[in-house]
């Protein structure tokens, strides 16, 4: 009998990491869950705390501090291992240091003979993920990040909360990159099968385009609010994370907004960047070809130039 097993390793046990194998935990998404950092007895003491959940979960899943070798057989790499700011660091000094650290991680990872996918969170993600995709040589449709993911629940979490819809019948996506210059397509925005531009014109005021406008900007800046009021953000991202495995390990076909490599897609290329995509057990089947206005093309040409003049350098 053959029985396959689903196997995903996290690199980087810090909250995001750890916020992210609870949830692996709690929706029974893998076999065998692999736990690598840099400080091996953080790893180790997750994986004992996780293990001891185990009594009260809905599957069995192997649980372990691992090492590199272990990622030969598995499906999913995902990295969220980050080093934080240095005081009077610039960004480029900052970018560097990161792509040093990836460095030591996914060349390990190559060498084990991993065949699988990589999916990224750490920031700047989409500069991360491109980063990921040049170490690995992979082929960047294996290559994936969160990227306005989390952003896109976000944005139909609020709009759900203001017309009185359950956020699963919000069909709406933030694009761009998973920060400052990303931007919402409104002309892309339903709830069920209805245009929201189209429903504020006919609410007679009821609904207003200006609290969209304010919407769009909660999403924004959410990441600064919750960071100012409890240090940093991991919940969200870790079921982020659990979605986008759940639609790689599943053969889903699921649109999510990952961070992929655009290649003509949107008039745009060479630039990793949140777009919403169709994801199966390959990673990224296809870039869905969204019907953007001229407007909303042209925001997302202009993060997608923030986004390449931020990699220049780095190599
Ligand atoms: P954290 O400091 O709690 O954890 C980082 C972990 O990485 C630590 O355990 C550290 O030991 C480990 N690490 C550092 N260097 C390593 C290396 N070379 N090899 C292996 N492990 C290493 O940080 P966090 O709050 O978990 O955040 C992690 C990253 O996720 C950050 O870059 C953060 O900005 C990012 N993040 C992304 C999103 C998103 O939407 N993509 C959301 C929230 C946070």
């Amino acid at each position: 009998m053959k029985i396959d097993k689903r196997k995903v390793v996290i690199v980087g046990t810090g909250m995001v990491g750890m916020s992210y194998a609870y949830c692996l935990l709690n929706q029974s998404v893998c076999d065998e869950l692999v736990l690598i950092d840099v400080n091996k007895t953080r790893a180790e003491g997750e994986a004992m705390d996780l293990n001891h959940g185990l009594a009260f979960a809905n599957s069995s899943m192997r649980i372990y501090a691992g090492e590199y070798s272990d990622c030969e057989d598995a499906d999913i790499v995902v990295i969220c291992a980050g080093v934080a700011q240095k005081p009077d660091e610039t960004r480029l000094d900052l970018l560097k240091r990161n792509a040093e650290v990836f460095r030591s991680i996914i060349d390990p990872v190559t060498s084990s003979g991993f065949n699988g996918i990589f999916l990224v969170a750490t920031n700047p993600v989409d500069i991360m993920t491109r980063i990921t995709c040049v170490l690995s040589g992979f082929n960047p449709r294996r290559v994936l990040g969160s990227g306005t993911t989390l952003d896109s629940a976000r944005l139909r979490y609020l709009i759900g909360d203001y017309l009185k819809v359950d956020p699963r019948n919000v069909h709406a996506y933030v694009m761009g990159e998973h920060g400052d210059s990303e931007f919402v397509p409104w002309s892309q925005a339903l709830v069920s099968t209805k245009s929201i531009l189209e429903l504020c014109r006919e609410s007679g005021g009821r609904i207003e385009e200006a609290r969209l406008g304010q919407i769009e900007e909660e999403v924004r800046t959410a990441a600064y609010k919750i960071i100012e009021a409890k240090k940093a953000t991991y919940y969200g991202i870790g079921m982020a994370l659990t979605r986008i495995t759940k639609a790689i390990l599943g053969d889903e076909h699921s649109v999510l907004t990952v961070s992929a490599m655009l290649r003509g897609d949107f008039g745009q290329r060479d630039v990793f960047v949140g777009v919403p995509c169709i994801i199966n057990q390959n990673g990224i089947q296809k870039v869905l070809p969204l019907s953007l206005t001229d407007e909303e093309l042209k925001k997302l040409e202009d993060s997608c130039n923030t986004l390449r003049s931020s990699f220049e350098g780095i190599f």
